[in-house]
């Protein structure tokens, strides 16, 4: 099924330069870029965008880390793209990344020493969880009129 996720590249990759290097990935894969902005959030869109999180723990942290700096906001799609982008992101903690995914080729912090330091996890990237969650993103972080359809030269090989 052809699916809608949203996708961040959170501040930390911004700042570094992974931003090719994560677009890179989708794009090799197949998966179509259909919208994408820069945008630096405040504590206000955070609290939208991570709902789920606002009463835990590491919200504080996380929400720290998330205004810290501009994010690049873009939405993927591709068939059960929700599942397939988040293969690619890999597992959360950094440190249980696989190598391969793209947190665990440019991350590598475990919860223990985030929580020590009072912050967030800093792996990179978001996407969205389920398929729930990618509606709710999707629409949270884009208009309708910021979403384009295209064709890909050579999508008839992938698809
Ligand atoms: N996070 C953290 N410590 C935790 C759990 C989460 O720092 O114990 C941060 C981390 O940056 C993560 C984000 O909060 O990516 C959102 O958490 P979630 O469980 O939704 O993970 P994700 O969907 O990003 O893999
Ligand atoms: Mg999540």
């Amino acid at each position: 099924m052809i699916e809608q996720t949203l996708v961040l590249v959170k501040p930390d990759g911004v700042a570094r330069g992974l931003v090719g290097e994560v677009i890179s990935r989708f794009e090799n894969r197949g998966l179509k870029i259909v919208a994408l902005k820069m945008v630096k959030i405040d504590t206000d869109f955070s609290k939208k965008h991570y709902a789920a999180h606002v009463d835990k723990d590491f919200y504080a942290g996380l929400e720290n880390f998330i205004v810290s700096g501009p994010v690049i906001a873009m939405i993927v799609e591709g068939v059960d793209a929700i599942e397939n982008v988040r293969k690619l992101c890999g597992a959360t903690e950094s440190k249980s990344a696989l190598p391969g995914t793209i947190r665990g080729d440019y991350s590598h912090v475990s919860y223990s020493h985030a929580d020590e330091k009072g912050m967030a996890i800093k792996n990179i990237i978001h996407a969205s969880g389920d398929k729930e969650d990618a509606e709710k993103e999707v629409s949270l972080w884009f208009s309708v009129d910021e979403l384009h359809g295209y064709s890909r030269s050579g999508e008839e090989h992938v698809f």
